[in-house]
């Protein structure tokens, strides 16, 4: 006989977890997660059982559920008359159930990776009213993550704040070149989707050893004939043939995904042939071409998977010639990234500086793809990573994301009906020096809604317990002082901010004051630069290229697993070259520098 506890429904202590006879492994994960964190809430042992539900226990099952096409994902808590069922519409909603319980019932929080990140308070004793139900759902129908350390700890606190896909089988390299089944089962085992490989035409486009007998299959760059690894002179059918026949091959080897993403290599050498064949149609409607006949032979090795189109770098303007999709697109998903040079700072609709841009480019593929009747899916892979750096956004203000134009954006895409989000390396950065923005971003994909300002005090209560309001003010402080045109005013206040935090010990403190080191450094850098002051310059750029070393300790434990990528783009962007002339901002955003 299992020992009472303290969670009552209808006047009687809940004792057990029950799950079907025939439950999946997911299901029987989902049992032992709540079996856990109840134990840790409430120091209540509970027993899993398989079998049918009977009063006194949770009951823990997959359902099906009425027709509504608002939500996705959707689950409820409900008292079935003396037991509570914690139902979930498809497998991983089961493992959602369990998370919308604790966080909802029990107020914990899983704010990053890790059990260091996750808030459980103790729960004395709970009571559920008779009738009690409750539901949950994501707004959102793909909500990815990118899988940049393989960790099982990243893909726990993933589907604990309901994401759904993981871009990148094992841990991201030139996309995924660590893919295996071992990966793939990691992945699924969480109830998440594969999405992947993402830059990968290496394997499919001809060997370079063809290139003496076949010198006409290889890309053709200032009139010479040559293999790059990544391009093919596709005009040839002969080339897409063989193409096709290493796609199918690659598939042999690697059947595992959910989401095909027919992604082309990335920079810095992506380049298209030249020949003169070739270049009668733009680089887009080359890759269509070769988009709708690998999308054929995915379809038949891989029936259930979505094939993934993207719109990124060369392929960023609508084809001009081909004007269909291999099925009319019914289950494709096309990737908008192409938020490279956005602000960030102004709501992408309100289309200021650079965004006028690629509203302009955006409107044209949304308009495109009406046109062609394509009846497939739409994601957006925003660029929260690069913001930082004045070609890209105003200058100086380093490192701080405004959220309140995260979540308009994300209302304005919503309205504009696309159906997911993800990101590339845009978590690295809004996780530090607090998970706070990485965590309502991830919030905000489930319910664009949220109201921000609730959520934030939630965070800093959970997060910084007594110490709630001192941060909360530094938080404000440092953000008004960011936003604030570059000075030697601004300057000193902002190295003056660190006093806020005298007498914070630990590392949730610590890290705040080595954020604020580089914020201090990025907007030295930014005003040396604009003051023309070379000799500053390079002194600031030697201290900011010993950051991450001098700090490396504590990163990696607190941004683990977020470990920060193109650290140094920065420099691309600003500065000097090696002769001595000064780099130049890209036209179009000098007025956008503070
Ligand atoms: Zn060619």
């Amino acid at each position: 006989m299992a020992s009472e506890t303290n969670i009552f429904l209808r006047c009687k202590s809940l004792t057990t977890i029950v799950i079907d006879e025939n439950a999946t492994e997911l299901t029987a994960y989902a049992a032992s997660e709540l079996q856990k964190y109840l134990q840790k809430a409430m120091n209540c042992t509970f027993e899993i059982k398989r079998g049918t539900p009977t009063p006194g226990c949770f009951h823990l099952v997959q359902r099906s559920f009425p027709e509504d096409r608002k939500l996705f994902d959707r689950t409820w808590i409900k008292d079935m008359g003396g037991w509570l069922e914690l139902a979930g519409e498809n497998p991983v909603s089961v493992l959602y159930v369990v998370y919308d319980f604790l966080k909802s019932c029990l107020g914990i929080r899983f704010f990053a990776a890790g059990e260091a990140f996750e808030y459980i308070p103790r729960t004395i004793s709970l009571s559920f009213p008779d009738d009690y139900k409750e539901e949950f759902g994501s707004t959102f129908e793909i909500r990815d993550f990118v899988n940049r350390t393989n960790s099982p700890d990243v893909l726990s606190f993933a589907v604990k704040n309901r994401i759904n896909t993981i871009l990148g089988c094992g841990p991201w390299k030139d996309g995924s070149e660590n893919c295996s089944y071992e990966n793939a089962r990691l992945i699924h085992s969480y109830g998440l989707k594969v999405r992947g490989p993402g830059h990968s035409w290496k394997h499919f486009v001809p060997n370079s050893l063809l290139f003496n007998e076949h010198p006409e299959y290889f890309p053709m760059k200032d009139g010479r004939r040559q293999p790059n690894g990544r391009t093919a002179c596709f005009s040839n059918p002969d080339v897409r043939r063989i193409f096709r026949v290493n796609l199918r091959s690659y598939l042999h080897d690697h059947p595992y995904w959910d989401i095909f993403a027919f992604w082309a290599e990335d920079l810095p050498d992506m380049h298209y042939c030249q020949c003169p064949e070739c270049s009668k149609r733009s680089t887009t409607d080359w890759y269509l071409t070769l988009a709708n006949e690998a999308a054929e032979v995915v379809a038949e090795v891989l029936p259930n998977a979505h094939f993934e189109f993207i719109v990124y770098q060369g392929t960023n303007n609508p084809p001009q010639t081909i004007q269909k999709f291999f099925r009319d697109g019914e289950n494709m998903l096309v990737n908008f990234c192409f938020g490279q040079t956005r602000d960030l700072f102004t709501p992408f609709a309100e289309r200021k500086h650079t965004n006028d841009e690629l509203f302009e480019l955006y409107s044209n593929w949304r308009s495109f793809l009406r046109n062609v009747g394509y009846k497939g899916k739409t994601m957006l892979m925003e660029y929260y990573n690069l913001c930082e750096y004045p070609n890209t956004g105003p200058c100086g203000r380093a490192l701080m994301w405004p959220l309140e134009v995260m979540q308009q954006d994300i209302q304005f895409y919503l309205r504009d009906g696309l159906n997911g989000f993800g990101a590339f390396t845009g978590f690295d950065r809004l996780a530090f020096p607090s998970p706070w923005k990485h965590w309502a971003w991830m919030n905000l994909w489930t319910n664009p809604n949220l109201d921000l300002e609730t959520l934030k005090t939630d965070f800093l209560q959970c997060y910084y317990g007594d110490n709630a309001q001192v941060v909360g003010a530094y938080f404000q402080k440092l953000e008004d002082v960011m936003f604030t045109k570059l000075s030697e005013a601004n300057l000193a206040e902002l190295e003056g901010l660190g006093a806020m935090l005298n007498g914070l010990s630990g590392e949730r403190f610590d890290i705040i004051r080595v954020h604020l080191r580089l914020a201090i450094l990025v907007k030295h850098l930014h005003w040396a630069f604009q003051c023309d002051n070379r000799a500053d310059f390079e002194s600031w750029k030697k201290q900011y290229l010993t950051y991450q070393q001098d700090n490396a300790t504590l990163l990696a434990k607190m941004t683990a697993p977020f470990p920060m990528l193109w650290f140094d783009f920065i420099l691309n962007r600003i500065g000097w070259l090696p002769d001595g002339t000064k780099r130049k901002i890209r036209p179009g955003t000098e007025e956008t520098l503070l």
